[in-house]
């Protein structure tokens, strides 16, 4: 068996005509051009790279960009104060802050500080609350949130089907356990303690990779048929790679992302489709 390859590259680019489309007819309509602003203490350099990605994407949608870098040794007051006075900003409508945060600064005030309805990546408590309860007005994180449009505009089946998910971090994993819960899936969720992953990832009809582990899951752990998902970004000798060995597994899976070039592109469209929802709620009330 050879798996149908789930394009996220493809979709991700019929979904910025659409997204743009939706952010030009906005500002037509209010005379306001959506606006993004990251915040970064320090200069991790995934962080920069991730933020130069941002501002090139946002570039390509037409929303304005802004980038507020503090110094390694900004305080945690001085980056609150920061977040504090976007938040109030009306001329900002999304904002991300960067992580890794530099030592000594207690990331949690820092998001706390965010206006939730400016937390266009969905990390803040009361965002993460809301996607729990699956109810209301909130920002799911872009990446999860990805895989999701990919199944969704793949036409998969998501009601009654197990869907197993490997990794249980806040920005990836867990939301996707959880949207796909709202979707009824029976969802099952790994992670590094859990006894023999294969015979757990073999019941999975939608198997979700989000590890950070080069391709650990192998043909042998999926369901012949199954729908694969790998949002996993690892680098072996400088080529991108995936949480699943994509040889073995597209043998055996029905449909599956490749790495680079599924879940990847999709995460920016998303992170502009927020960022237009939250300029349409903020300027519409
Ligand atoms: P984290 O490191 O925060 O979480 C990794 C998760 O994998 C943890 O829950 C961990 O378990 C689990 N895990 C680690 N080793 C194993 C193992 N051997 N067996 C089973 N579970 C294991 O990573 P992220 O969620 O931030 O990212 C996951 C991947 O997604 C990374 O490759 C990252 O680069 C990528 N990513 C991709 C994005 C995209 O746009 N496509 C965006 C963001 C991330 P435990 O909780 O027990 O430690």
């Amino acid at each position: 068996m050879t798996a149908e390859l789930l394009d996220g590259k493809a979709l991700a680019k019929t979904m910025q005509e659409e997204v743009s489309a939706e952010i030009q007819a906005f500002k037509e309509a209010t005379g306001v051009t959506p606006k993004l602003v990251v915040v970064r203490a320090g200069e991790d350099p995934a962080s920069v790279s991730y933020a130069n990605a941002i501002a090139k994407t946002c570039e390509k949608y037409g929303v304005a960009f802004e980038l507020k870098a503090l110094p390694e040794t900004a305080s945690q007051v001085e980056m609150v104060a920061l977040v504090q006075s976007l938040s109030a900003d009306a001329g900002v409508h999304g904002i991300m802050v960067q992580e890794p945060m530099p030592k000594g600064i207690d990331a949690a005030a820092v998001i706390a500080a965010l206006s939730p309805a400016k937390d266009v990546d969905g990390v803040h408590p009361l965002n993460a609350g809301l996607l729990m309860e699956g109810k209301g007005d909130f920002f799911a994180p872009a990446t999860p949130s990805g895989g999701m449009e990919i199944l969704r505009r793949y036409n998969v089946p998501i009601k009654g089907k197990h869907a197993v998910v490997v990794g249980r971090s806040n920005i990836v994993g867990k939301p996707m356990a959880l949207l796909l819960l709202h979707e009824h899936a029976t969802v099952t969720i790994c992670h590094s303690r859990t006894v023999d992953l294969g015979a757990v990832t073999r019941q999975g009809d939608i198997l979700v990779a989000a590890v950070g582990k080069a391709r650990l899951i192998t043909g042998d752990m999926i369901k012949p048929g199954a729908v694969v998902i790998d949002f996993g970004v690892n680098f072996e000798d400088g080529k991108m790679v995936g949480d699943v060995d994509f040889e073995s597994a597209k043998e055996v899976a029905g449909m599956i992302t490749p790495v680079p070039g599924g879940t990847g592109p999709m995460t920016n469209v998303m992170l502009m489709k927020n960022v237009l929802t939250a300029a349409k709620r903020q300027v519409s009330t």
